[in-house]
């Protein structure tokens, strides 16, 4: 049935992006640990996960929104969108989604493919093009614009559709050992440098 079908979770986007056994380790193992990094990034989002609809003059402005496209099988929530008022989009607005970080170190491209998931969501609920969003960086309090090309509509919905057979074979990636893992908040549940199946028969006699 259309509605129980497995959707990709839009936040699964950028984690996939990072590394993608990182993916499989939140989303199919539900690990998380908390970083310094990761709890800065958590309390900026508290302040704009209380679901709620603010109106200003021109714009109305939408918090912890939950969007979802049955069509490309992605779901999850919006930080904020912002909705235009538009005379070609009269009833919806011209929706403009903005996703928190933290900083843009190492997060940038990751971030562009949750956020443009959350324009493709839009645009399938709402049946309104959504050419662009914005990513806003609470160290710095800076705000980039982030056009929706068809590059990074392809690539998001290309990673949409890996991560979608990841979930559905319950398997999780071997490590992706490099400098991403001294980032990591998951480096000690992952242990990049242990050997894949492969390599594990000469790492055991290495120790004995
Ligand atoms: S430690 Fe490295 S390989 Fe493991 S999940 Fe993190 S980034 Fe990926």
């Amino acid at each position: 049935m259309e509605g129980d079908e497995l959707l990709v979770p839009l936040s699964a986007l950028e984690h996939w992006s990072y590394c993608h056994r990182q993916c499989g380790l939140i989303h199919l193992e539900n690990l998380w640990s908390e970083s310094g990094r990761t709890m800065e990034g958590r309390v900026l989002h508290e302040k704009v996960d209380l679901p709620g609809l603010e109106q200003r003059p021109g714009l109305r402005i939408a918090r912890a929104l939950e969007l979802r496209s049955d069509t490309h099988r992605l779901g999850g929530r919006a930080d904020v969108v912002v909705f235009f008022d538009d005379p070609d989009y009269p009833s919806t607005g011209r929706p403009f989604p903005v996703e928190y970080k933290r900083s843009s170190r190492n997060t940038f491209l990751h971030a562009e493919l949750q956020l443009c998931g959350q324009g493709i969501c839009l645009e399938s609920m709402l049946g309104v093009p959504v050419p662009s969003g914005a990513i806003y960086y609470g160290a710095s309090r800076r705000r980039r614009e982030v056009a929706f090309t068809g590059k990074l509509r392809g690539d998001t919905l290309k990673a949409a559709g890996e991560i979608l057979q990841m979930l559905e074979s319950q398997r999780t990636p071997p490590a992706e050992p490099g400098a991403k893992c001294e980032e990591c908040s998951l480096r000690d549940h992952c242990l990049p440098e242990l050997p894949g199946p492969a390599g594990l028969g000469s790492y055991l006699e290495g120790m004995s």
